[in-house]
């Protein structure tokens, strides 16, 4: 039996990194984290207490009492809330739009940055979901502040035209001029009101940068399969 792994993925909206790294963690047999959809639900858990966004300590406090489950299957990363299944609820643009607002709070980062360390030191224990095996988490600031050492750490890019395009078809079901249009605000806004708070556009130091820009689904996994094996290989 291998040591258990921890694998950090990073990078912008629209780079692949959900799908790359669900898809990593079925094929591996490791747990899979997505630490935005964390972020998503401390949003949706606010608007349902009618906490005010702008509000940054009411935030803060109401985020402390998230009653807050992250399932951490690949096949089935259900996200639930106080009893609620918000998985598909989070991702609506009434989320998306204003998530950033949360995600830019530092003491909602601080928590949040816990929570995500205690789920990913779980998994490196028998009892959890991947037997032990490890874990996949994603998101802005893995490969820096919540895992910096993790054993592999990956900063997944793609130029912004291959962004928008694949968020375009996700939101839009097709990438003409309006899609486009649409999509831009919400990718590129977005990133530009997270940076303010994580790096996830460059890399830092021993990340390695994945640019798929010109790769589909399966070349960005095999590439990014290799690197985990390489990582596995020099352990042993
Ligand atoms: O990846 P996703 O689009 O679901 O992330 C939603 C939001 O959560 C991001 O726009 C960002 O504001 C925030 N986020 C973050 N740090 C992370 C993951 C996500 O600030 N590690």
């Amino acid at each position: 039996m291998t040591a258990p792994v921890t694998v950090a993925i990073d990078g912008p909206s629209g780079s692949g990194k959900s799908t790359i790294s669900r898809r990593l963690a079925a094929a591996e047999g490791l747990a899979y984290l997505d630490t935005g959809a964390m972020y998503r639900a401390a949003t949706w858990w606010c608007r349902r207490r009618g906490v005010e966004l702008t509000d940054a300590a009411a935030v803060a406090a109401a985020t402390e009492v998230m009653p807050l489950d992250m399932g951490v299957d690949p096949g089935d990363p259900t996200i639930t809330c106080d009893g609620v299944d918000i998985t598909a609820a989070i991702r609506l643009s009434e989320i998306s739009s204003v998530v950033s607002a949360v995600a830019t709070n530092l003491d909602v980062r601080a928590q949040l940055r816990e929570r995500q360390r205690a789920i990913i030191a779980a998994e490196r224990r028998p009892g959890g979901h991947s037997g032990g095996r490890g874990i996949v988490a994603e998101g802005r600031d893995i490969t820096t502040v919540v895992a910096p050492d993790a054993d592999v750490r990956i900063l997944l890019t793609a130029d912004e035209a291959a962004r928008l395009a694949r968020r375009a078809r996700e939101l839009h079901g097709t990438v003409d001029d309006r899609a486009i249009a649409a999509t831009r605000d919400e990718v590129v806004g977005r990133d530009a009101q997270d940076s303010t708070v994580s790096t996830f556009l460059t890399a830092a130091d021993g990340v390695v940068t994945i640019d798929s820009s010109a790769l589909d689904i399966d070349q960005t996994l095999a590439v990014v399969r290799r690197v985990v094996a390489q990582a596995r290989q020099e352990e042993q």
